[in-house]
Order: C-alpha cells, then sequence, then structure tokens
C-alpha cells in the first residue's frame, strides 16, 4: 500500500523523524483554517500517490491569507497525471539551505537492504541516477547488522553532504532505517531531506510504501487502507481476500494461481478479447472462494463473460467444480461463465459441470478454446 505524503509524514514523527507542522483540508476554507493554525509562510500540498506535484502546480508557498486561499482554490481539483486533488496537506513552510535525498528499499538481487543518499536532492532521483550516477551513494545494509550512525554518517560523507549537515543526516538515515524495517515498509523516500539556514536536517516530502504482507500486525494501518485510491471492485477483492487488479477489457477472469491468472489474461487477449481483471484465487477453489470471486467480478458492468480457468492440483477437479456450482447457487451473476478445468481429477469435475450446462454455462477442455468462447459471448469475434 502507498502512502500519501502526510500519511507517510504521520509515519516517520513515529519513529521520530522530523517533519513540519501541519494539517490536512479537503475544502478552502478548512486550508485556511490549518494556514491560521500553523503559521506563515505556508506550503500547500496536493496529496495524490503519484510524483513530480511540485512540477505540475500541485505544491505551492503562502505568505498569507489571501494567498493561502489562491493556492488551495488552484490546487484542489486539479488533475495531476490522472489523480485528480481531492484534498491538501497545509504545513508551515520551512527555509531551506541545501536539498537532500535519502531513501531505503529492498535489494532483490543482493538479498539485502539498499540505502541512497545523494547531495543533488529536490529534483527526480531517477534524473540523477541517469545524469550523474555518482552523485547517489548507494550502500548495502544486511539485515542482521542494520546500519549505525558511523556507517551512515560514512554513507552521507560519500554522498557529498556539507559538513554541517552530516550529523543531522546520518541522525535521520538512522531513523528512516527503524521506520523501515519496524515500520514494515517496501520504500521510504525522503526527497527533499533538507537542511535549514539555522542548520537542522529536516524531511520535507514523504514517500512510503507499505509491505501488504506485514498488515496482519498492523491493525492502525487499516485507517489508512479505507482512503487510498482503489477503485471498488479492488476494495471489495481486498475485503474478501483475493489477489484483484482492475484492467480494462470486457472478459471477466478468475484462475488458481498468479502464472495461470497471468496466463489466462494472455490468452484471451491472443485470440481478441479483452481482459477486465486479473484475479488469482490461490491454491484453493472452494464455493465459498470461488462465490467470493464471481461477486467481485459480477460488480463490474464492463464485464460481458466471465472465464473461469482452474487447474486442479491439491483442489481436486470435484471439489472444484461443486464450488463453483454452489457458488453460481449464492451470487447473482449477470454474465456467462465458461469453465475451464484440468488437473487432478478433471473428468469429475467437467461431469459436474455437465451436469449444470447451459448457455450461460459453458465448460470446455481446452485454455484456447474456453478463451474463445469467452470472447464470443462478450460479442467480440474470436480469432
Ligand atoms: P514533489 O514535487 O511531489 O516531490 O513534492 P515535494 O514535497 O518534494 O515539493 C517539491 C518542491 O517544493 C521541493 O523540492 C521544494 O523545493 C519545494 N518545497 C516544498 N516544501 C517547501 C517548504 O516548506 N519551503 C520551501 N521553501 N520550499 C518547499
Ligand atoms: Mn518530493
Amino acid at each position: 500500500m502507498d502512502l500519501y505524503e502526510y500519511q507517510g509524514k504521520q509515519y516517520f514523527a513515529r519513529f521520530d523523524i522530523p517533519v513540519s507542522p501541519g494539517g490536512l483540508a479537503g475544502t478552502v476554507a478548512e486550508a485556511v483554517e490549518v494556514a491560521e493554525r500553523v503559521g506563515y509562510p505556508v506550503v500547500v500540498k496536493a496529496q495524490v500517490l503519484v510524483g513530480g506535484r511540485g512540477k505540475a502546480g500541485g505544491v505551492k508557498l503562502a505568505t498569507g491569507r489571501a494567498e493561502a486561499e489562491e493556492h488551495a482554490r488552484s490546487i484542489l481539483g486539479l488533475d495531476i497525471k490522472g489523480h485528480v486533488v481531492r484534498r491538501v496537506w497545509v504545513e508551515h513552510a520551512s527555509d531551506i539551505a541545501r536539498e537532500y535525498y535519502a531513501s531505503f528499499t529492498l535489494d532483490r538481487t543482493t538479498k539485502q537492504h539498499l540505502c541512497m543518499c545523494s547531495a543533488r536532492g529536490g529534483v527526480d532521483i531517477e534524473q540523477v541516477a541517469e545524469e550523474e550516477p555518482g552523485a547517489i551513494a548507494r550502500l548495502q545494509v544486511n539485515p542482521l547488522d542494520g546500519i549505525d550512525r558511523a556507517g551512515a554518517r560514512r554513507l552521507a560523507a560519500e554522498a557529498g553532504i556539507d559538513e554541517e549537515a552530516l550529523d543531522g543526516v546520518a541522525d535521520v538515515l538512522v531513523k528512516l532505517y527503524r521506520c523501515y524495517v519496524e515500520g514494515d515498509a517496501d520504500l521510504v523516500e525522503i526527497n527533499p531531506l533538507i537542511l535549514t539556514p539555522d542548520g537542522r536536517v529536516h524531511a520535507l516530502d514523504a514517500k512510503v510504501t507499505l509491505d501488504d504482507a506485514a498488515a496482519f500486525r498492523h491493525p492502525e494501518w487499516d485507517e489508512w487502507r479505507d482512503l487510498s485510491e482503489l477503485d471498488h471492485r479492488e476494495r471489495l477483492a481486498r475485503e474478501k481476500g483475493l489477489q484483484y487488479v482492475g484492467l480494462d477489457g470486457f472478459v471477466g477472469i478468475i484462475a488458481n494461481g498468479a502464472g495461470l491468472a497471468m496466463s489466462t489474461c494472455d490468452v484471451v487477449e491472443q485470440v481478441g478479447g479483452e481482459p477486465a481483471n486479473f484475479l488469482d484465487v490461490g491454491g484453493g477453489a472452494s464455493a465459498e472462494v470461488m462465490a467470493n470471486a464471481l461477486e467481485v467480478i459480477s460488480t463490474d458492468e464492463k464485464v460481458r463473460s466471465i472465464f473461469v480457468n482452474i487447474f486442479g492440483g491439491i483442489t481436486r477437479g470435484e471439489e472444484v467444480a461443486n464450488g463453483i456450482v454452489q457458488a453460481l447457487e449464492r451470487v447473482e451473476i449477470h454474465a456467462p461463465i465458461v469453465i475451464r478445468l484440468d488437473g487432478t481429477n478433471a473428468e469429475q469435475g467437467r461431469a459436474i459441470l455437465a451436469g449444470h450446462a447451459s448457455d450461460r454455462l459453458v465448460s470446455l477442455p481446452t485454455m484456447i478454446e474456453a478463451a474463445r468462447k469467452a470472447t464470443e459471448l462478450a460479442g467480440g469475434s474470436p480469432r
């Protein structure tokens, strides 16, 4: 789950990383109220889950009430790369002497954490990486050792951080590492991490991606999840514990296993259909799971047919077939269903499905035939 900047800053604050006082606002009046409370100058910042807000006119400084009002008005409702701004974060503006960059993320190739630090912050870090790769200092952090202040300070020095900011940056790096590990994040990034003219080091922006696999030990994440930018299908799927990604097409897809779900999307594309979603029901395909999956897909009005592609492994074919039949009794489905069932005890499973066959429920033995049928039933012309 990606956090909005203001949520990321709340998370940072829990780990004692210095951030500016501010407040969230959904209207111009609320923005002005926050500005008056935190004191001018303030910075008004669009809260969207996309970077480069500054360049897009989503971050503006205001020296007084009239300006705060004007900026809040121009930013609320603004479209930033397809994300419409519904809320702004208003915080007391900082004086900036220097802008740095700091992050932790997982380096999957070395199976270690990766810390990156640069004296060239405030700008697009991908661009820095491209134009001047030497300007980013990197440190592999062994998860068993972690990072200590001395190591963090050496990295900061290597990154070319100004002398007077070295201790402050090292301090933030150590705290940021704790936030990343104990906070169960996949990514924590501060850009810019600033040095103020009076010598303080301070986070002006926050990018945090939480590791969803750790959600079970963070009940406090729930309030953030409710506000995240999921569409209604994705929200429902998450509530039901399904791996679901909404797409733009018209053939709903249910498969067991991520690999099979992806292949199913590919095969549907291949025959000229367009997948409406990716949905992996996981290893089991019980009636409960199938009913949940069908329910989620049925909320999508674009879906004109549903392709259920199940390969029986540990879950045997007849159990899967019974699961599907029971699910169909529970959920009202507006689109015809095409099922391809293979694997363990596929014959028995298909026999059960055959007993329920109709023009709304078709069972076919191969993936390609089923994909064509699903595309045809959706009103497409399969290849
Ligand atoms: P991003 O463009 O989405 O990464 O948004 P940021 O939060 O990083 O803000 C973009 C830029 O706005 C920063 O790099 C700063 O130069 C500027 N900015 C943000 N907050 C402040 C502030 O409190 N004071 C000043 N002077 N500039 C700020
Ligand atoms: Mn930024």
